[in-house]
């Protein structure tokens, strides 16, 4: 039997990274990149407590998944979940406390999830996008991805729940503010997935997720609105029976079935 995934982004942009995701009484953060203040009254507005979860999982080092790692972790003896090289470029890995430090293995098991991290295309050190496993329900999680190898397509088919990157239009990125060099680093194959990529990777599938969270959306080189007429206008009349739902950077964004089981 498995339960559904509740899933709530608190926050998700260039600015700070961090979602809760639940099955049933397993509970694991994806990443701590806001403050550990925001962290917490995020979880607790959902009725749970720090101590209720399960792991921080890390994708990467980069500050906008970390920024608010190093307190939330002097203050909650949760483990953290990150690969050997993110570990060994984390800035603040000293300050860790050494029994906290988890280096993901291939597969674990916490609680009622089945985790597996598998690797994506961007320039940290080892990063990783994370499938979560439930009975025969799977989620998916993949963000920072410069673009879409099989693994990654691999990972996503058949996900009954997506949060996925929508980072740029390449237009409003080619014609913003940003330098040549970062244009260029976003661009590249280990910088952002576009809202085009996102919207192909998506029309590839067999079958298309029941929720979708359009995640890590850039504050100067996309729209809400824009990520989201995108990747409707390249799956069309198949995303009958698919919920998208638009993340941001400064309001939690949460799925129906974290209303259900939280109200
Ligand atoms: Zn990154
Ligand atoms: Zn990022």
């Amino acid at each position: 039997m498995s339960d559904t995934f509740a899933v709530k982004v608190i926050a998700s942009g260039s600015r700070g990274n961090s979602t809760i995701i639940k099955t049933g009484d397993t509970a694991v953060l994806v990443d701590a990149g806001i403050s550990c203040k925001r962290i917490v009254t995020a979880l607790r507005e959902s009725g749970l407590e720090p101590s209720d979860l399960s792991a921080v999982l890390l994708t990467h080092e980069h500050i906008d998944h970390v920024n608010g790692l190093k307190v939330f972790a002097k203050n909650n003896a949760v483990p953290i979940y990150a690969t050997e090289k993110t570990w060994q470029n984390y800035k603040d890995r000293s300050s860790i406390k050494r029994e906290l430090i988890r280096v993901i293995p291939r597969k674990f098991t916490l609680g009622n999830l089945d985790i597996e991290p598998f690797s994506i295309p961007h320039d940290a050190a080892d990063p990783v996008g994370y499938m979560l496993r439930c009975g025969s329900e799977k989620c998916t999680y993949l963000t920072d991805c410069g673009y879409v190898t099989a693994t990654c397509q691999a990972a996503v088919e058949g996900a009954k729940v997506l949060i996925l990157e929508a980072n740029h239009d390449v237009e409003m990125l080619k014609h913003g503010s940003y330098p040549v060099e970062l244009q260029e680093r976003i661009l590249g194959p280990l910088g952002h997935l576009s809202n085009k990529a996102a919207g192909f990777m998506l029309a590839q599938l067999q079958q298309l997720p029941q929720e979708i969270f359009l995640a890590h959306l850039s504050a100067e080189n996309n729209r809400p609105d824009l990520a989201l007429a995108t990747v409707q206008e390249l799956l069309g009349q198949s995303l009958t029976g698919t919920d998208i739902y638009v993340t941001n950077q400064k309001e939690a964004i949460n799925n129906e079935e974290w209303s259900e089981d939280n109200a």
